[in-house]
């Protein structure tokens, strides 16, 4: 079997995501090998006997500042490669050197969104590193990070939180995690948000499952299903829809919709 991603945190807390990962569909891709985790403790990695792991920012400023030493100790004890080591030994043998992608949770980064899921569910290993306090040096970023990544413009006071969002919306995407059907119409798999689904009862008080649903026509419900998606876009997120127009990605029977559903004939 392909053994899918590797995905190692490192955290001052990584009881936090380790908790995450021994649950659920998780653990059992984690069981069957379809993924790879494993976390470290950055304290483990401080020298010092209190295990100092942050201290004030140069320059004055509120709040702490996670070390460069001990992280960096912890990306050299996982086999992070540094950034200018790639470089120097590809110049050197012009063989490309095969590292981990190294990723820093940050509210400074990109938006994490499905095709950031859908290439990271793609890469060999993953290290996600998770900043506290009031992140962590420069220097850190700028030798070993790849990718700053953020879940949303809004500030959280730790990235394990972050590492959770960016793990579980990658792993789900890695082969044989999830059955291929269930990820074929989900929302934003093809730019369009998922239809609206129900189950039992019919009828749940004076609300009932849409008809077409329950008669069986297969061709229909694909047809509905289809416009709905198309409609419940429009209405929840019409930046998805301009996005899909733009890049041509939506095929011509979601055109028409769209075109049906801005300009209707009567
Ligand atoms: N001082 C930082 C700033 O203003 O950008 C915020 C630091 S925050 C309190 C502590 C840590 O939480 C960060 O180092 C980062 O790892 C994580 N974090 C906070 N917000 C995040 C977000 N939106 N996405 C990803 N990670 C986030």
């Amino acid at each position: 079997m392909d053994p899918g991603v590797k995905f190692t945190v490192l955290s001052l807390f990584p009881e936090i995501v380790d908790a995450y990962s021994a649950s659920s569909i998780m653990a059992k891709a984690v069981a069957r090998g379809a993924v790879t985790y494993r976390s470290v403790n950055i304290r483990d990695f401080a020298t010092d006997k209190h295990h100092k792991c942050d201290d004030a920012p140069y320059g004055g400023g509120a709040g702490m500042l996670m070390l460069g030493e001990p992280l960096g100790r912890a990306l050299e004890a996982v086999g992070a490669v540094p950034k200018d080591a790639v470089a120097q030994a590809s110049a050197e043998t012009s063989a490309d050197v095969q590292r981990a992608r190294v990723v820093y949770l940050s509210p400074a980064g990109r938006i994490f969104d499905q095709a950031l899921a859908r290439e990271f569910s793609r890469e060999r290993e993953l290290i996600l590193i998770c900043g506290r306090y009031e992140g962590i040096d420069q220097r850190i970023i700028d030798a070993w990070v790849d990718d700053e990544v953020s879940i949303g413009d809004y500030v959280l006071s730790s990235g394990e939180v972050a590492a959770l969002a960016v793990i579980d919306a990658t792993y789900r995407l890695v082969d044989g995690v999830i059955t291929a059907e269930s990820l074929d119409e989900e929302s934003f798999s093809d730019g369009l948000l998922e239809y609206p689904q129900y189950t039992r009862p019919e009828v749940y008080g004076t609300l009932r499952v849409p008809e077409v649903l329950l008669s069986g026509h297969h061709e229909q419900i694909r047809q509905w299903r289809l416009c709905k998606r198309v409609e419940k876009t429009l209405r929840l997120r019409p930046d998805l829809i301009r996005r899909g127009l733009e890049a041509r990605t939506f095929n011509a029977e979601t055109i028409a919709l769209i075109n049906e559903f801005e300009s209707p004939s009567d």
